[in-house]
């Protein structure tokens, strides 16, 4: 018998709500894994003492009130009074995410970062090392909880695609474990509304409208060619998706920060088609990049940009070496946009990373030119960077982050760039 292998999906329950609330053993210790409402309703929220912040992450038993994510503050306080409000903690949420992730990879011999609360992992099977998944993925769910407090849903599935959809229907299923197998996927997955296809934003509507599918079974059910008539190459992938089939591959590395490096990763808050609003993003991340590099004392040597695509059709990493190290935009800028401007198919983007790593210490790395005034360039972001540790990044800022593909003065405002 073949061997195949069953991914799984990970998601974290309302993350940073649950982190908080695990935090402290005065909520703690009442709490219960397979019982919502023995959490608090507490919210993670900008600051409680201006009415207008607006929540970031809410507890199960608070969403349960009628609070919901980016409503703002005062609204949330009127649905739900006993709203417990606490200010967002982000290393703190990053390091329970980088141990619970830890625990994934350590579990499964497959294994891929996918956010900061969200994962995928997969297994052999058959095997003897996992002879039941369900089971082992309900042995995980209870480890994370036993270790962190945190309640997690597990999706199983033929493929990452599936598993996410999977994951969907976990939410309501008691033991928070769903497993799709190989010869029932297209019965779970074709009766289900096509405005649950995951991946699929704006496009639900094309489907309902256009070609008049109201479940994923009408999806599939139309040929390939009308939908890449209409929809371009994400027609096949659509058709695909319908009938159950994803090619994604793993990729244990998406995530990883170069080895001794500087690096940052922004998820957009919609697919960004346009070259113009992809450099502008990209030169906020490198403003940030730099200045991390910068106070560290340190310039580099290579410059990387990554790209992930919208919904699962894959992206790139590519890194250019550069003659001198530095920390200063204006050098780093062109070799980014080139790299971008030779590695990008014209897909529409979701996430963007960029990277600086070869390190060495500034005061040796950066020479002095004849046809550049260095010492001045160094004082000047020097008072750039002090204005920011002072100010906050957005006291000065790029004008091109004015635009509307700019998203510093959005992303101050929330906790790991993207809503919890
Ligand atoms: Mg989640």
């Amino acid at each position: 018998m073949a061997i195949e292998w069953i991914v799984g999906h990970i998601d974290m329950q309302s993350f940073y709500a649950s982190v908080e609330i695990a935090s402290n053993s005065r909520w703690a210790d009442r709490r219960q894994l397979e019982v919502d409402h023995t959490d608090p309703p507490l919210a993670v929220t900008g600051d409680p003492k201006r009415r207008s912040g607006i929540v970031l992450a809410a507890s199960p038993t608070a969403k349960h009130a009628g609070v919901d994510t980016a409503m703002r503050l005062g609204e949330a306080l009127k649905v739900c009074p006993r709203l417990i409000t606490v200010r967002p903690r982000m290393q703190l949420y990053l390091d329970v995410s980088v141990r619970i992730h830890e625990t994934v990879r350590m579990t499964f011999p497959l294994y891929e970062p996918f956010s900061v609360d969200e994962c995928f992992f997969a297994l052999p099977w058959p095997s003897e090392l996992f002879p039941d998944p369900v089971a082992v993925a309900r042995e995980l769910r209870e480890r994370i909880w036993d270790q962190f407090r945190i309640r997690c849903r597990i999706g199983l599935a033929p493929n990452k695609w599936c598993a996410k959809m999977a994951n969907k229907r976990a939410k309501k299923t008691p033991g928070g474990v769903v497993w799709w197998p190989k010869d029932r996927v297209l019965d779970e997955l074709h009766p289900l509304p096509v405005t649950e296809m995951w991946g699929l934003r704006r496009r639900a509507e094309v489907l309902q409208e256009r070609f008049g599918c109201q479940t994923i079974g009408d999806v599939a059910r139309v040929p390939v060619g009308r939908l890449r008539a209409v929809c371009g190459v994400w027609g096949e992938v659509i058709h695909r998706w319908a009938n159950g089939i994803d090619y994604s591959d793993f990729n244990p590395d998406t995530m990883r920060v170069p080895h001794q490096g500087f690096s940052n990763r922004m998820t957009l808050p919609r697919d960004y088609y346009e070259r113009r609003d992809v450099m502008v993003v990209l030169l906020e991340l490198l403003d940030e990049v730099c200045e991390r590099a910068r106070r560290a004392g340190q310039a580099g040597r290579r410059v990387g940009i990554g790209m992930t695509y919208e919904g699962l059709t894959g992206g790139f990493y590519r890194a250019k070496t550069i003659p001198q190290p530095s920390n200063r935009p204006e050098e780093l800028y062109p070799t980014l946009v080139a790299l971008l401007d030779r590695h990008w198919d014209g897909s529409g983007v979701r996430a963007v990373s960029v990277s600086l790593d070869m390190l060495m210490q500034d005061t040796t790395a950066i020479q002095l030119s004849l046809l550049e005034d260095v010492p001045r360039r160094k004082r000047y972001w020097q008072a750039v960077d002090a204005v920011h540790s002072r100010f906050g990044e957005t006291a000065v800022m790029r004008a091109s982050s004015l635009l509307p593909a700019g998203q510093i003065r959005e992303r101050s405002q929330k906790i790991g760039g993207h809503w919890a």
